[in-house]
C-alpha cells in the first residue's frame, strides 16, 4: 500500500517527517518544491510534479493545506486520476461544509474521505502527539488508524463526515477563550509590576493553569510571537466557526465576535504571520 501527503507547511512537514520515519511515507507533494527537500534526501520519499501525479500512485493520502477553497481545489484536481477504494484523509483545518463536499465529489469515484483536523499545535505535529477528531466512516479510519498513530497521540472517531471539523470548531473557539484569557491576565500581572516569572511559575500549577500558558507565557512577554500558529489561520478558523455559529442563534457567541476583531486589528498592523499568542501586543498597549 502506497502512501502520499500533500501539504509540507509548518504541521505537514512534521507529521510527513514522522510518518517517513516509521516507513509509513513513499510520495509527497508540496507547492513550493524546496520544501520536499528534507523528505527526499533523509526518507527517500519521491516526489510527485502534482497532486493528481501523487493520487494516481497512492492507496492512502493524507492532506495539510490551508483553507476551504485549497482542500477542494486538491480534491477536485486529484478525483480523476485516484484509484477506487483509496482512502482521503484531510487534517487541514476547514468548515464541516467543506468536508462534506469533498466526501461527496470523491464518493462520485468509489473513494472515501474522512475529515481528520489536528489539534496540539506545531509542537504536537513535531512530537507525534497532536489530538485528532475524525468524521466519516468508522470502518474506514479503522483502515488508516495504524497509520495516523504515527503522527496523532489520541484520535477519537466522532460520526459521520463534517463531525470531526465541527469538533475542531468546538477546539477553537476554546483556544480563542483561553488566547483572550492568558494576553488580558499577563498583561494585568505586567501593569502591576509583578515578577512574571514567578507568577507564570505559580500560577501555571493552579487551577488556571493550562497548555497555552506554559508553552506561550513567557515568551509573549519578551515580545516573542514566532509561530505555533499563526494568527490569521486562527481568524480564518474562526470565521468558519462564525459561520457555523450563525445556523444556532444570533449574538450568542461573543467570544468568536471579539477575537475575530481583535485579530483582524492585529492583521491590519501586520502582525498576522505570528503566533496567536501576539494578541498580548494589543492587550498590552490597551493598558498604555
Ligand atoms: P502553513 O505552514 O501555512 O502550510 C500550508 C501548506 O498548505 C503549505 O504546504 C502550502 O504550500 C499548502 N497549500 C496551501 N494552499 C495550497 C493549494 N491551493 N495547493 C497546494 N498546496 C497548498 O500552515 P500550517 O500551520 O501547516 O496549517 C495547515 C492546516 O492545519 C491549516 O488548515 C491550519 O488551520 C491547520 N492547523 C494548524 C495548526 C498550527 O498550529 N499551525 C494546528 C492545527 C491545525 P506552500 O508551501 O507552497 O505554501
Amino acid at each position: 500500500m502506497k502512501i502520499g501527503f500533500i501539504g509540507l507547511g509548518a504541521m505537514g512537514g512534521y507529521m510527513a517527517i514522522n510518518l517517513a520515519k516509521n516507513n509509513l511515507l513513499q510520495i509527497v507533494f508540496n507547492r513550493t518544491t524546496s520544501k520536499t527537500k528534507l523528505l527526499k534526501k533523509e526518507f527517500a520519499c519521491s516526489v510527485s510534479n502534482s497532486p493528481l501525479e501523487l493520487a494516481k500512485q497512492c492507496e492512502v493520502i493524507i492532506i495539510s493545506v490551508s483553507r476551504d477553497v485549497d482542500v477542494l481545489e486538491i480534491i477536485n484536481e486529484i478525483k480523476p486520476g485516484i484509484k477506487a477504494n483509496s482512502i482521503v484523509i484531510d487534517t487541514s483545518t476547514v468548515s464541516s461544509e467543506t468536508a462534506k463536499k469533498a466526501a461527496s465529489i470523491l464518493s462520485q469515484v468509489n473513494s472515501n474521505f474522512l475529515d481528520c483536523p489536528v489539534s496540539g499545535g506545531v509542537e504536537g505535529a513535531k512530537n507525534a502527539t497532536l489530538a485528532m477528531m475524525v468524521g466519516g466512516a468508522e470502518e474506514v479510519l479503522d483502515k488508516v488508524r495504524p497509520i495516523l498513530n504515527s503522527i496523532a497521540k489520541n484520535i477519537v472517531y466522532i460520526g459521520p463526515n463534517g463531525t470531526g471539523q465541527a469538533t475542531k470548531a468546538v477546539n477553537q473557539i476554546m483556544a480563542a477563550g483561553i488566547n483572550q484569557a492568558v494576553t488580558e491576565a499577563l498583561a494585568f500581572g505586567e501593569a502591576m509590576g509583578l515578577p512574571m516569572d514567578k507568577v507564570i511559575e505559580i500560577v501555571s500549577t493552579g487551577a488556571a493553569g493550562n497548555w497555552f500558558l506554559d508553552h506561550r507565557g513567557k515568551t509573549m512577554l519578551s515580545g516573542e510571537f514566532e509561530p505555533g500558529f499563526k494568527m490569521s489561520l486562527h481568524h480564518k478558523d474562526l470565521s468558519i466557526c462564525q459561520s457555523m455559529a450563525s445556523t444556532l442563534k444570533k449574538n450568542a457567541f461573543p467570544l468568536i465576535e471579539m477575537t475575530l476583531i481583535d485579530y483582524q486589528q492585529l492583521m491590519d498592523e501586520g502582525h498576522g504571520n505570528e503566533d496567536i499568542s501576539a494578541l498580548f501586543r494589543l492587550k498590552r498597549k490597551n493598558l498604555n
